[in-house]
């Protein structure tokens, strides 16, 4: 910002703030040519001599626009954003002619680490399945949560790996002393039980991991069993 604020004074340009922009000012032939603001409490027009640039950031404090453009980021959504984001830019924008496109996106986030620890937890979805692998950057889980499981996830960790910390965006639901009993004397491995390779298949020789790596799994802990 300190780059940004010197080459913006050395260019001669001068900052207002405090300003709202109100709405644009068109000429008859629909050249904008200035702006109507609100500036401590008196509404001023404003001449633009080669135009006017909108930056009033997106819409995501706007709940209205969010449920009407953007129905999948309204429901599991917390918003965030700069208080600003009230999608007035846009809403100007529109009203002198300005056409609007890819409205239903948003960039959907997902931090569940750090902690690390977190990494050991499992995320599902409302039928209890895994659906991405826990340690994708936070927008891919995120937008995954977001556009394919309707913005409804939960993270299972156990003691070890639960959040340490207070989490404001994380609220936990449930707790248990388990999540599902073990068979004892019941093992598996390959694709009985898994495929690594889930669709799409992008590794030749990565379903052999199947048998190699479950196997040598289960053979061990079978290995290891009290004989009844
Ligand atoms: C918590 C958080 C963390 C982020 N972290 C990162 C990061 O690590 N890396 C990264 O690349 N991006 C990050 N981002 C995203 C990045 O900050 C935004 O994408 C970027 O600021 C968008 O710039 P913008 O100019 O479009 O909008 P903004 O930065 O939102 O600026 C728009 C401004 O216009 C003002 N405004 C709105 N309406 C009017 C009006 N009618 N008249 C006058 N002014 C108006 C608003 O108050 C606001 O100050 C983060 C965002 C958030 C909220």
């Amino acid at each position: 910002m300190e780059v940004l604020l010197a080459q913006t004074a050395a260019a001669g340009a001068v900052l207002r703030s405090g300003v709202t922009g109100r709405r644009l000012i068109v000429e008859r032939d629909g050249r904008v040519v200035g702006m109507q603001v609100l500036a401590e409490g008196v509404t001023r027009n404003i001449r633009a001599l080669r135009g006017v640039v909108l930056a009033c950031g997106g819409f995501i404090h706007n709940r209205q626009m969010v449920q009407r453009h953007a129905p999948a980021l309204f429901d599991g959504s917390a918003p965030w954003g700069s208080a600003g984001e009230l999608g007035e830019g846009i809403a100007m924008g529109s009203a002198v002619g300005g056409e609007t496109l890819q409205m239903h996106e948003g960039l959907a986030i997902t931090p569940i680490y750090p902690p690390e620890s977190a990494l050991a937890g499992i995320v599902v979805n409302a039928t209890a399945q895994r659906f991405l692998a826990e340690d994708s950057y936070y927008g891919v889980l995120g937008d995954a949560i977001a556009y394919q499981q309707q913005g409804q996830a939960w993270l299972i960790t156990d003691a070890s790996s639960s959040f340490n910390f207070p989490q404001d965006n994380f609220l936990p639901v449930a707790e248990g002393s388990t999540i599902g009993e073990a068979i004892h004397g019941l093992f598996a491995a390959g694709r009985t039980v898994a495929g690594l390779p889930v669709a799409p298949y992008i590794a030749s020789g990565f379903s052999v991991g199947d048998c190699t790596f479950f196997g040598r799994r289960a053979g061990i802990a079978a290995a290891s069993e009290i004989p009844s």
